[in-house]
């Protein structure tokens, strides 16, 4: 990374022509830098923000650079304003064009991101208060003018509605003694959102492993440069304690921290602990933020006023001023891929964005991703391993049920060895957790008479139907319809059936089986938002229930003290569909979701219900045999020549034409790029051949690791003409191969 001249000269003193002229990138879906000239009062540097024209709009830009010059001087437009504001910092311009490059998106998206909230670059609005004046001579003082009166004169200075408040008067009490010039008006800075925590407040006193963990990051933050370490440890081994102290060391050192979390429904009780540690709430960043405080946060973040952020993967983007430590906690979650739009890998970019601003960074799992750990081997991070779980509390046993021979009636899903657990874990006051990772009641509905099945319009999918809000509904695009009573297609009553379990279907099972059992279901459906979320997290932790049952919401970092013990309702759910992570993934998954079991001091029992005892991952986990099945899966992608051991990257071309779709594959196709250590598959139907009306075709590029595949696929794409009914998008180093 070359240095930061944060000293740079004004754009266009070294010109040779008269005129200064800058490149200005605009936050907008396809554009890249537009040459514009520079009034002559007007000063511009890198990161300035501008109004800018645009056709008949005016937009707010960023200075990016010198003018390209590839437009000729005469017919550029000038810039309209200078906004006066700090700049856009050089780390977050330099991450931005690093993005966009990567991902092969136009910085004007990448920009946008970053500009999620313009309204903040506004001054903050001040506040008019009152304080007292020189007390006029002539004034009739009433009881009620004396109270507000003397509260200022004694006191801070206070604003209208609470001076009137606090007095106990009317706001035209305040403006008569205003207008009898008894007491004036100023105008203050807005308070402060976020407090400063404190970093020298003591944490728990550590273990040893913890405290050996915590000397190491804390040396990383002292040497201040860029430098990746795992914490790897396992499900409740106290990593969170642990990178507290780095995050201490670093907030302490005057620098800003940020810290990835990878779902919203998590923040609820990391914010507890943070405050419990530092006192104060962090900054919180996700895209359900309202625009208020979404537009303060951004300015307490860009001119340092927010220490901390914990958010989502698009806090990447915000202006930090002197950002000094990035923590990506459970680095191992897909949940940090973003599919739409600028397609990028939360963690991936996180890792960009402290080698950028060259500082340290922390990935915390307790399943590391093949990735990462392929990253320790090659000696590009470092890992710090915590082995046990803190203090007295032991890892759960794992046990596998095997379905073949459970003896179940159609339409039963929960075997009698989990039954007879949940019946005694709950006798003896502790809780459950059901896990399975299907939403709504069944995923497919069909007429038992003539077989007709419910598909999703706009898609290649079934409806899942959510017998609670008696609905079908479409995954993957949203689409809605009314549960029929009769079937549509032959008219018959009572002839539809649900196939297969989802997590309604596992409640209702629930009830006819242990109707004592006070429930609640943790899905996206039930956990709209982050106070839902809360208040499904204190349910549990209040014992307020005995059992949850919950789709991949309830694998993800909670601390359930009581909980003891977990049932895994269709363990080989996730291993279908063949995608190259599939073990892998449901490996994590389950690990995870197991790791909830027994976190205090209760030991935990996991019971895995699977119909393929027998498979590595089944076996793995019976056996906690983590690394020997990573290893086998490492050796597996190696074999193959599959990331991180080889490149991919996805095309993926959609229309609502389908033999336009298939011209368009097939055109890009024939001009892919091949030779030595590169191939292009495809092109093939996405598995979601349809999706919200458009058909899909994909191609992917798969390369050796040392191939620099954005070039190519630049030069290949540039290739074929793009109607402009239909899309062609690119995904760097894929997740998802539907
Ligand atoms: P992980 O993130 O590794 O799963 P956590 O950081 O959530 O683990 O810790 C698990 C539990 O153990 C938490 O309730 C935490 O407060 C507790 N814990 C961890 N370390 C300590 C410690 N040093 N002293 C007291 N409690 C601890
Ligand atoms: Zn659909």
């Amino acid at each position: 990374m070359p240095p930061t001249d944060t000293t740079a000269p004004a754009l266009g003193d070294t010109a040779q022509t008269d005129t200064d002229t800058v490149s200005v990138l605009l936050p907008m879906p396809v554009a890249g830098p537009y040459d514009y000239l520079v009034p002559g009062d007007m000063q511009l540097r890198p990161g300035d923000f501008v109004r800018a024209p645009l056709g008949s709009r005016e937009l707010i830009g960023v200075v990016w650079g010198d003018a390209a010059g590839d437009v000729e001087e005469k017919k550029l437009r000038p810039v309209i304003a200078h906004i006066e504001t700090r700049p856009l910092p050089d780390e977050l311009r330099q991450f931005i064009d690093w993005v966009a490059a990567y991902t092969l998106s136009a910085p004007g998206a990448v920009l946008r991101m970053a500009l999620s909230s313009p309204d903040a670059l506004m001054p903050p609005k001040r506040i008019t208060a009152y304080r007292a004046a020189g007390r006029q001579d002539g004034m009739r003082m009433t009881p009620a003018r004396l109270r507000v009166f003397e509260m200022l004169q004694h006191g801070p200075a206070m604003t209208a509605r609470d001076l009137a408040n606090e007095a106990g008067v009317s706001q035209s009490v305040i403006k008569g003694l205003a207008e009898a010039g008894a007491i004036e008006q100023v105008s203050l800075e807005p308070p402060r959102l976020f407090a400063d925590p404190d970093p020298s407040r003591p944490g728990l006193p550590l273990s040893d492993d913890q405290s050996r963990a915590a000397a190491h990051l804390c040396t990383d933050i002292a040497a201040d440069r860029f430098a990746v370490t795992l914490l790897d440890g396992v499900t409740g081994s106290g990593k969170t304690e642990v990178y507290f102290e780095a995050l201490a060391a670093a907030l302490g050192a005057g620098r800003q921290v940020l810290v990835l979390l990878p779902e919203i429904a998590l923040t609820p009780q990391w914010l507890d602990r943070f405050e419990q540690r530092f006192g104060v709430a962090p900054a919180v960043w996700h895209s359900d933020l309202r625009q208020l405080r979404r537009r303060k946060t951004w300015r307490a973040v860009a001119d340092g006023a927010a220490r901390i952020v914990v958010g989502a993967r698009s806090a990447l983007f915000l202006p930090f001023l002197e950002l000094g430590l990035v923590i990506v906690d459970e680095e191992h979650e897909s949940a940090f891929k973003q599919e739409d739009g600028v397609a990028y890998h939360g963690r991936d970019m996180a890792v960009v964005r402290a080698r950028i601003a060259d500082c340290p960074i922390i990935v915390t799992s307790a399943t590391p991703s093949l990735e990462t750990r392929v990253n320790v081997e090659r000696a590009r991070y470092k890992s710090i391993i915590l082995p046990e779980r803190f203090g007295r509390s032991v890892l759960p046993t794992i046990e596998t049920i095997d379905m073949r021979a459970a003896d179940l009636r159609a339409g039963q899903f929960l075997s009698k060895p989990l039954i007879d657990a949940i019946t005694s874990t709950m006798a003896t006051g502790e809780q459950s957790l059901l896990f399975l990772n299907r939403r709504g009641y069944a995923p497919l509905t069909l007429c038992r008479t003539c077989g007709h099945r419910f598909a999703c319009p706009s898609c290649s999918a079934w409806l899942t139907e959510h017998r609670f809000r008696k609905r079908l509904q479409c995954h993957h695009c949203g689409y809605e319809e009314p549960a029929p009573v009769n079937c549509p297609a032959c008219n018959n009553a009572d002839t539809l059936v649900a196939c297969g379990p989802g997590v309604e279907r596992i409640a209702e099972e629930v009830i006819g089986q242990l109707p004592d059992v006070r429930f609640e279901i943790m899905t996206s459906d039930t956990m709209r938002g982050p106070e839902a979320a809360q208040r499904l997290v204190y349910a549990v932790e209040n014992h307020e229930i005995d059992l949850l049952i919950g789709t991949q919401m309830v694998a993800k970092g909670h601390h359930f003290p009581n909980l003891t013990l977990v049932g895994i309702i269709d363990a080989d759910l996730g291993l279908a569909g063949g995608d190259l992570r599939a073990a892998e993934r449901t490996y994590q998954v389950l690990q995870q979701v197991s790791g909830r079991a027994g976190r205090a001091e209760r030991p935990g029992h996991v019971l895995i219900q699977t119909f393929q005892p027998e498979h590595p991952v089944m076996r793995a986990l019976a056996n906690g045999d983590r690394d020997g099945f990573m290893a086998l899966e490492t050796d597996a992608r190696r074999a193959g020549a599959w990331p991180p051991f080889g490149r991919l990257a996805a095309v993926i071309v959609s229309s609502r034409d389908p033999d336009l779709a298939d011209g368009l594959a097939g055109a890009l196709a024939r001009c892919a790029p091949y030779g030595d250590g590169v191939r292009v598959l495809g092109p093939a139907p996405a598995p979601l051949a349809l999706l919200r009306g458009r058909h899909r075709r994909r191609l992917l590029l798969k390369a050796d690791r040392d191939v620099p595949i954005q070039g190519m696929m630049r030069r290949w794409l540039a290739q074929v003409r793009i109607p402009s009914n239909a899309r062609v998008r690119v995904d760097i180093d894929p997740y998802s191969f539907l």
